[in-house]
């Protein structure tokens, strides 16, 4: 079956004596057992809940695992992952993460006892040479957000393997319509299931799918050992949400190509980062992996206030961090998403002050279009009035 059939066709209600259509929400903490001392395949809603595992087993098919796990958080999951790693281990990543993930990695693992360094991963040799005998996994993200740099999620696999590390990819800008790390080659693959799964912003929920017995047995002991599953209402919405994945990404992607294309073609604007627009050898990298360019770009245009006026000025882009949903959302990542990133990294990181980060929705893209042509005007106009009066 393709991809938009499997997103619809599975079993919603597996051993429910009514049959429903749909998956219904298990709102129960406990489940009665008919003997006292042998139990039935549920007991405790953390341990296991029937609504949570038909989204569990949905996403793990739909990345070609075999076991996965939903989360509360997007974070919640890259915490249970980072279990894997013991006190002394070493996790290496790339140079360019989520803000929420560099915080976790960086105030909270490390007070843990477990080292984080980061590499550029476009320089494999790199990623090579900073291994050791002490490094357990390797964390990255294909396209970063917010700069949508494409790593070679094959190569970095393959330098993991032959050193016997693991190898743990965060697929939330793609979504597996668009790309399946575990098909790459990695080990692990994870998801803050609040961008495009769920796709509507009104949930918060990770997911983790491995292909691996043990990883799978030792993922299992980390979710029910910590309590961090996900609740029975957001697994349904999650579920709900993830019918429409590609019916939604269709829609959203073709309107970030249009809106790339526009952007890239403005003199105000100094550079588009889509991975459909990026450059050789990162665009042959992106097509070798990745089935599409998703919804997610951002642009410089060389002044901090004029982009401020620009994501200020549109109506119909909402100001607000995150990406993935139906809605149009628009936002500058060195105040907002990246904020939690010290400084002196973000510089470093180069996550310029004059970076715009736009997640496209589904409305029309004329509108769209239209919206971003005023805001533009607007910023320029805003311009013009700034520097006549610094002439003054
Ligand atoms: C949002 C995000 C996360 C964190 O997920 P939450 O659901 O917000 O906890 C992790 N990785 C990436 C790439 C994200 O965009």
């Amino acid at each position: 079956m393709k991809f938009a059939t499997r997103l619809l066709t599975f079993d919603p209600a597996p051993g429910d004596r009514f049959i429903p259509a749909n998956t219904p929400i298990y709102q129960t903490a406990t489940f009665r057992q008919q003997d006292a001392t042998e139990f039935g395949e549920y007991d405790y809603s953390r341990s296991g809940n029937p609504t949570r595992a038909v989204v569990e087993k949905q996403i793990a098919a739909l990345e070609n695992g075999t076991r996965g796990f939903c989360f509360s958080t997007g974070l919640a999951a890259i915490t249970a992952v980072t279990r894997l790693v013991s006190p002394g281990e070493e996790i290496l990543a790339c140079d360019d993460l989520y803000g929420g993930t560099y915080r976790l990695f960086s105030r909270i693992l490390t007070k843990r006892g477990i080292n984080v360094r980061y590499v550029d991963f476009n320089n494999l040799d790199a990623v090579a040479a900073s291994l050791n005998s002490n490094t357990k996994l390797i964390y990255l993200e294909s396209p970063t957000n917010p700069l949508l740099q494409v790593i070679d999620i094959r190569a970095v696999a393959g330098i993991a393997h032959r050193n016997g590390v693991l190898v743990c990819v965060d697929n939330s800008t793609m979504s597996p319509y668009l790309q399946r790390p575990l098909e790459l080659g990695a080990d692990i693959v994870l998801h803050s299931a609040t961008k495009f799964l769920c796709g509507h912003s009104d949930v918060m929920a990770g997911a983790v799918v491995v292909s691996d017995d043990e990883l799978g047995e030792e993922l299992y002991l980390i979710q029910n050992g910590e309590g961090g599953g996900l609740a029975p209402f957001d697994s349904f919405l999650l579920l709900r949400g993830m019918k429409t994945l590609s019916l939604r990404l269709d829609r959203q992607q073709s309107n970030a190509r249009k809106i790339a294309e526009w952007l890239d073609a403005q003199p105000a604007v100094e550079r588009v980062y889509y991975p459909g627009l990026a450059d050789e050898p990162q665009l042959r990298v992106h097509r070798a992996q990745a089935s599409g360019d998703g919804a997610v770009l951002s642009f410089v245009t060389g002044d901090a206030e004029f982009s401020r006026a620009i994501v200020e000025a549109t109506k119909l882009f909402n100001i607000t961090v995150s990406f993935g949903g139906v809605n149009s959302t628009i936002s500058l990542p060195n105040y907002m998403s990246h904020a939690s990133i010290p400084q002196h990294l973000r510089q470093q990181k180069s996550i310029p002050a004059d970076l715009v980060r736009i997640s496209v929705g589904a409305e029309d893209v004329e509108d769209l279009l239209d919206d971003l042509g005023q805001a533009f005007e607007f910023a320029s106009r805003q311009n013009v009035e700034a520097r006549a009066v610094a002439a003054d």
